[in-house]
């Protein structure tokens, strides 16, 4: 690869509104601030990239403000005019920048794969080493207040065609919604996703889901808990799979040595970019894990980014992969990331593939602050 060299970032927060809010057991999230990042290299080519980030703290340690502080002091003063003769060499730039910021660091990292994508006149999901063109799309449920309630939601996300049903569960309520989902999904898979909300106290609550007839439990129990979770795996049928446990090439190291679960859903936003979730997946894959790609309710950009690499063989297990219209009512792109018999096709043009409407972005742009 030829010496690249980013001599111009801009840095934008855009509101996004969501059809319905999203509620887990870390929160709510409606209306929602998204910050993205654009890059431009000396000779004009340019590439996207987004934060995943949540305004508030309850899932992330990072947010919008902290991430978009680290971007303006840390990140853009350490990558901009500094040339880098590969992805991984500009990896490293930005781990020494912010060591303590992998999803503001992943924004920029991220914008420069899709940037040297399109300098090759290549796509993202190409130059990532993917194979598959079509990625199975996987609706989310939201956390409901009546168990009863989750047959609509599930008959509706079965009508659409999705190819995976995942239900978040909270201890209260767990196996009366892992229930319904499961009678309701019709033998489509269905995952219960705890989102870190049980405790040691709540171990008999995991047990009794065992019999619900789900295809995985995800993270049950904090992200640091990994013996309970190694425990748990050893006592039930049901394959246990790990979310915000996976936050590091660190934690997955960890993961593996303790053999505490059989499933990884991988969010590159989260672990600092493409570079670092391309060793999560080697490390992972070699040690015999299922993995597939999460979602982090990304705009197009995002889930661009997220298409090119749920295209690698190896992230087999449906993921968290949705239409723009699951997740917005109206998406960032000229033309929205449909759903067509229950997959998205990975976009084959130039760099992330997708086009952004930058009228539109212009306005939803909520501060915008260009560096170089
Ligand atoms: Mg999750």
């Amino acid at each position: 690869m030829n010496d690249v060299l980013i001599q111009r970032i801009e840095l934008l927060q855009v509101a996004m509104s969501p059809p319905r809010p999203h509620v887990a057991a870390h929160g709510t999230v409606g209306e929602r601030t998204v910050v993205l990042a654009r890059i431009w290299d000396t000779d004009g080519a340019h590439g996207w990239g987004e934060c995943v980030a949540f305004p508030e703290p309850g899932y992330l340690a990072e947010t919008v403000d902290s991430a978009w502080d680290a971007l303006k002091s840390g990140i853009a003063p350490a990558v901009l005019n500094r040339p880098f003769d590969s992805l991984d060499h500009l990896s490293d730039y930005l781990t020494g920048s912010v060591r303590h910021a992998p999803v503001a660091r992943a924004t920029i990292e991220m914008a420069a794969w899709d940037l040297v994508a399109r300098r090759q006149g290549r796509c993202l999901a190409e130059l990532l080493g993917g194979t598959r063109q079509n990625i199975a799309t996987g609706r989310t449920i939201g956390l409901v207040k009546a168990p009863e309630t989750i047959t609509d939601r599930v008959d509706e996300a079965r009508r659409d065609g999705f190819q995976r049903i995942k239900v978040k569960i909270e201890p209260r309520k767990a196996l009366s919604i892992a229930i319904e989902a499961v009678k309701a999904a019709q033998g489509i898979p269905v995952v219960a996703d705890a989102n870190a909300s049980f405790s040691s106290g709540d171990v008999q609550k995991l047990r009794e889901l065992d019999a619900a007839g789900l295809t995985w439990i995800e993270q049950p129990f904090t992200p640091t808990s990994l013996r309970a979770v190694a425990d748990l795996s050893d006592s039930l049928q049901t394959p246990i799979a790990l979310d915000e446990s996976v936050s590091s090439i660190n934690a997955v190291e960890r993961i593996i040595a303790m053999q505490a679960a059989r499933g990884l859903s991988i969010k590159p936003g989260r672990l600092g970019g493409h570079s670092a979730t391309r060793q999560v997946y080697r490390l992972a894959l070699a040690a015999g894990l299922s993995l597939w790609i999460g979602g982090m309710l990304e705009t197009g950009i995002g889930r661009a980014h997220n298409l090119a690499l749920a295209s690698l063989a190896g992230f087999d297990v449906v993921g968290d992969m949705g239409p723009s219209s699951a997740y917005w009512t109206r998406d960032l792109l000229t033309e929205p990331l449909e759903m067509v018999a229950g997959h998205i096709a990975v976009p084959t043009g130039h760099g992330i593939g997708v086009e952004v409407d930058t009228e539109y972005l212009r306005m939803a742009t909520l501060r915008r602050q260009v560096f170089g």
